[in-house]
């Protein structure tokens, strides 16, 4: 069942995101070779709650042990900070959650540090691009099925792998609602996007296979071919005026030393 927002609560979910964005700059100034990811859930932590949040993540299902989701080159979504110490050439995902006055938001980013290869660039570069192109297809009167068309079309025009197993989600009340928002479909097809809602949009592309495997933890999804696979996250709310995009990447952009865009050109 899909829940959906009234305006003041699009507002607080705003809010919520707003934190979430700058708690994403905080981490992305750390972003190098040598760091260790414990390091980046550290910053993370400390600044929602800095800022009267709860980190979403930490201890959802009560067992995920972060509050931040750090997903290293062939691991797509759900790795655990530690003691890994980020390499040149490294493509990292880092997935963020803020809980804030009764509302979740949630993005994620993949950062490519310096030394990756041209090919990598590429995924995240097109990675993004799926993630924009299915951002405009969530509007009023569309179905979902529009949105993950337009994921799905764009990416396997390269070669690249769907991840199915994983998708988007309602984001409220509740980190994960209704309804779902699959990377993969047709157009045309699934729910009716309507005034109110409020979703997540997160395509998971893999550089080979769309298969996955999850590791022993319960938790780490990673490539089922340990090739690399590039993640990026936006909530968005559709409205009666159009569409809003209510998480931003902005303070990611400008925080990061590696001004990766259009490298792979
Ligand atoms: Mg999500
Ligand atoms: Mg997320």
């Amino acid at each position: 069942m899909v829940h959906l927002k009234t305006g003041e609560e699009v507002e607080i979910i705003k809010e919520s995101a707003q934190i979430l964005g700058k708690a994403h700059g905080e981490v992305a100034r750390l972003v190098k070779p040598g760091v260790k990811t414990s390091a980046l859930d550290k910053v993370a932590e400390e600044f929602i709650r800095d800022h009267g949040g709860v980190p979403s993540f930490k201890n959802y299902n009560g067992s995920f042990p972060a509050s931040l989701c750090i997903s290293v080159n062939e691991v797509v979504v759900h790795g655990f900070p530690g003691n890994y110490e980020l390499r040149e050439g490294d493509i990292i995902a880092v997935d963020c959650g803020v809980y804030y006055k009764g509302y979740h938001s949630d993005s994620a980013y993949t950062y490519p540090l310096e030394g990756a290869k041209p090919e990598i660039l590429l995924l995240l570069e097109r990675t993004y691009e799926s993630l924009l192109r299915g951002i405009e297809q969530a509007k009023a009167g569309n179905r979902m099925g529009d949105v993950s068309h337009a994921i799905q079309s764009y990416v396997e025009s390269f070669g690249y792998g769907v991840v199915r197993e994983l998708v988007g989600h309602g984001v409220g009340k509740n980190l994960h609602e209704d309804p779902e928002v699959p990377n993969y479909g047709k157009r045309g097809k699934g729910v009716k996007l309507i005034p109110g809602m409020v979703f997540a949009i997160e395509p998971m592309i893999n550089l080979g296979t769309k298969n996955v495997v999850q590791e022993r933890d319960g938790w780490t999804i990673r490539t089922a071919d340990r090739r690399p696979s590039a993640h990026f996250e936006h909530m968005v709310a559709i409205t009666k005026e159009g569409t809003e995009v209510l998480t931003t990447h902005k303070y990611i952009e400008e925080n990061y030393s590696y001004k990766w865009r259009n490298k792979s050109r």
